[in-house]
């Protein structure tokens, strides 16, 4: 038995009387003691519940890319919430159709199609993966049903996408594992040459590895891929849940390499902090889904598809990719001229800030929080950055005076 799970909150300074005199967190302790309680947000900034404010340069990892409490997406909700929050798949409902399209569009769109795939709708990153690897082995059909992902990536926490996860520690307390998932070396072709043979139904990678470090796949990795793919009739599944949605400065990170995947995973930023994700695949993949292969009941929310309608078009109507290109480029320029700052990767607003390594960035990360600036250590010495695409010049200044005063 490990030790008893009665961790003391970390935020019970800020909780109050929230607390009501309990000693303990009344969260399962699988997140690690809360440090800080927060109440409020708008735009770039948020306040704990003593008042403090704090700069968002994280977003609850790359989902509140419009900041937080974005009008136009709060408005959004609080009209559908009064019309029409769920009717089930038994039925249609106008709101889920159109977020749909507007997905397919973006998706197909991004490799110059018009309208090629169809969506199903859930409600995480990890949901998104699940239905993905059904999807690879429906269409794999019996004994062509592996699917190869990459050591150091991240597709979530249920069993599924959890044995897709390269990370072994991970697996280890909850073996064995679900069959049929093999790792190989990312961005490292020969790896993943061996690794194919003919029980593989699918190829499952992320264009940038963001739980992983903020490491992104070379260009000529993700075009060699999609080549081996093709030739082998493999799919190719592109995790795109962190970098999705203009997170890279393109609307996703496929894009930089100007290749189609067969089969896209979604969540993250799409519903700018409200819990949706998507199932985007091209139509001839998805037609192997037949009535009763998969479901959820929350798929495609009128509530949860509005806020995605919502957040979508003000990302389109912002041109997003654009102007997180104009701002990764800034963050990045003035992050590589701080001190102890020894490196910087990412794409667009998806950056890691590599520090000296006598450095400890969760120490360093929590010392930052402490000044009033959210960002998380993302490996032993990197902080990962992701701030809202609305941030300003001044809110990057001073979150770069932040760190400069630290570091
Ligand atoms: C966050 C993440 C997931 C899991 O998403 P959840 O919504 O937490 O289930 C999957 N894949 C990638 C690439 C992610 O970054």
């Amino acid at each position: 038995m490990s030790k008893t799970s009665t961790h003391k909150f970390g935020a019970e300074k800020t909780a109050g009387s929230l607390l009501d005199g309990r000693d303990f967190c009344p969260f399962m302790p699988v997140f690690g003691p809360p440090q800080v309680m927060f109440e409020r947000g708008l735009g770039t900034q948020l306040w704990d519940t003593s008042g403090k404010r704090y700069l968002d340069f994280l977003c609850g990892i790359a989902v509140t890319s419009l900041g937080h409490s974005n009008p136009v997406v709060a408005a959004a909700i609080a009209h559908q919430a009064g019309t029409l929050l769920h009717v089930s798949n038994f039925f249609a409902n106008p709101v889920a159709t159109q977020t749909a399209m507007m997905v397919d569009k973006l998706v197909s769109g991004s490799f110059g199609g018009s309208s090629a795939g169809q969506v199903f709708f859930c409600n995480s990153g990890a949901e998104a993966n699940e239905a993905a690897i059904k999807l690879a082995r429906k269409f794999g059909g019996r004994g062509k049903h592996v699917v190869v992902s990459a050591l150091g990536s991240f597709h979530g926490r249920t069993l599924a996408a959890l044995a897709a996860t390269g990370q072994p520690e991970k697996h280890e307390p909850f073996a064995p594992m679900p069959e049929g998932f093999r790792h190989v070396v990312f961005n490292d072709i020969a790896s993943l040459e061996a690794a194919l043979d003919d029980s593989v139904a699918a190829v499952l990678l992320e264009t940038v590895q963001g739980e992983g470090g903020v490491v992104p796949a070379s260009i000529e990795y993700l075009q060699e891929v999609r080549k081996i793919c093709t030739e082998r009739g493999i799919l190719l599944m592109i995790d795109e849940v962190q970098t999705g949605f203009a997170r890279t400065g393109k609307w996703f990170g496929f894009e930089h390499a100007q290749i189609k995947p067969d089969v896209v995973m979604l969540a993250k930023a799409m519903g700018n902090g409200m819990p949706i994700g998507a199932l985007w695949a091209t139509k001839e993949v998805a037609a192997v889904f037949k009535p009763g292969d998969h479901g959820s009941t929350y798929s495609g929310t009128a509530l949860a598809t509005a806020a995605a309608r919502a957040t979508m078009q003000l990302m389109i109507d912002m041109d997003a990719p654009k102007v997180v290109a104009k701002k990764g480029e800034e963050l990045a320029t003035k992050l590589r001229k701080l001190k102890k700052v020894v490196d910087v990767r990412g794409r667009g607003l998806l950056l890691a800030a590599e520090l000296s390594p006598e450095l400890d960035a969760k120490q360093v990360a929590a010392q930052l929080l402490g000044k009033g600036l959210v960002v998380n250590g993302v490996t032993a010495h990197a902080l990962r950055l992701a701030p809202p695409f609305t941030v300003s010049s001044e809110e990057i200044d001073e979150a770069i005076a932040i760190m400069g005063e630290l570091l």
